[in-house]
């Protein structure tokens, strides 16, 4: 359909693609000046001393828990509403994500909920900034130093936020990003670490290259041939072309988070006078980045969704909880392990949300889900 809109959509423009023209012609297409250039700027957006460039979001996370130490037998403490990857991350490293249930009203992990989940195997917590909004860390960081766990930010939804006044990825002992084409930046696919931890920072970067000391770049500019792989670790490198398109993206971050929010405002002005559709609820003290744009509705979703895709609107639903996966279902995880995810689940429509969308299509957008809610409300 010629008028689509999608829920989320890449910008890409003429820097862009020069950007990434120039690293085609220059000698270094991986491990070059591009991918530290990156890095030293993303920590400026994150204010964290390190900043590890990775092939994607999921493999970030993976090496978080590596530089962790997460091993069979340990227990880390996941949000049942995320992505996959965030609990898939803990498997890989044979560990076992225990899940906690979420607010009702944001779909933040629920601070009480990770309390109640904590036992002597637990080690880390895994927060997932859902939407954009940073979790309530000032309830979860003395949990965390409490029961003596390690705080993992999964901030892939949260590139551009910040937590009174703090900018997400800053706020994690380990904090990780994704530039997925629907996420704040893209790269095609990439993913950043990022922490103030100079021990995590090193694993990190060992993990993400066979485990090896040094890299390639490295050894030829000191002419030398020797190295040693000290860990198990994967190639997780990010080349030079993505890390110039990233770098160029970066640039665009901050009018890209105010247009975000202005898409975000306008949504909310429309849905104020509903008793039907609820936005999920923001906290006074986060500047949110809208990665996606959620609403719970009080009809049928599915009918809902149905109705908006046909009137080409790309709506979707962030997420199923992890363990209703079939995977995790084999792994024993069971239905009721956390019922306000669950009931979530049930309700949540996510709105296209990206910052080329237009006035037009927010408003069509609205207007199509406010019918679909009164056609399924009068039966
Ligand atoms: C996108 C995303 C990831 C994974 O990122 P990829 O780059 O797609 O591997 C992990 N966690 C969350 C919450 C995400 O949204």
């Amino acid at each position: 359909m010629d008028d689509f809109i999608p829920y989320g959509r890449q910008a890409i423009d003429d820097d862009d693609i020069q950007a990434v023209i120039d690293v085609l012609k220059s000698d270094w297409l991986t491990t070059g000046p591009a991918v530290s250039a990156f890095e030293k700027a993303f920590t400026d957006v994150t204010g964290t001393r390190f900043a590890t460039a990775v092939s994607n979001g999921t493999a970030a996370l993976h090496a978080a828990m590596f530089a962790l130490d997460i091993k069979p037998g340990d227990e880390v403490i996941v949000p049942a509403i995320t992505f996959a990857a965030s609990a898939n991350a803990v498997l890989y490293q044979g560990g076992t994500p225990v899940f906690a249930d979420v607010d009702p009203d944001t779909l933040l992990i629920d601070p009480a909920s990770i309390d109640e989940c904590v036992t002597e195997k637990t080690r880390a917590v895994v927060a997932v900034d859902y939407a954009g909004q940073p979790c309530d860390y000032d309830q979860i960081r003395p949990l965390c130093d409490q029961h003596g766990l390690k705080l993992v930010v999964d901030a892939c939804h949260a590139l551009g936020a910040s937590y009174k006044g703090r900018p997400a990825g800053v706020i994690g002992d380990i904090n990780v990003f994704s530039f997925h084409p629907v996420k704040h930046i893209t790269t095609g696919e990439g993913g950043m670490v990022a922490t103030d931890k100079p021990e995590y920072d090193e694993k990190v970067k060992i993990f993400r290259n066979h485990g090896i000391t040094a890299d390639n770049r490295q050894r030829a500019l000191q002419g030398k041939w020797f190295y040693e792989m000290t860990a198990l670790g994967y190639n997780y490198r990010l080349s030079d072309i993505q890390c110039a398109l990233g770098l160029s993206q970066l640039k665009k971050l901050p009018q890209w988070i105010k247009k975000r929010r202005e898409v975000a405002d306008r949504y909310d002005r429309l849905f104020s006078h509903s008793d039907m559709i609820h936005p999920l609820a923001v906290r006074p003290d986060v500047e949110h980045a809208y990665h996606l744009y959620v609403v719970q509705i009080d009809v049928d979703r599915g009918g809902v969704f149905t109705i908006m895709r046909q009137a080409g609107i790309g709506v979707n639903v962030h997420y199923i909880p992890v363990y209703l996966h079939p995977y995790y279902r084999d792994l024993g995880y069971k239905t009721g392990l956390c019922p306000k995810a669950e009931a979530a689940y049930g309700r949540i429509l996510t709105l296209p949300m990206f910052p080329g969308l237009g006035d037009e299509q927010i408003q069509r957008t609205a207007a199509t889900l406010a019918g679909a809610v009164d056609h399924l409300r009068n039966g």
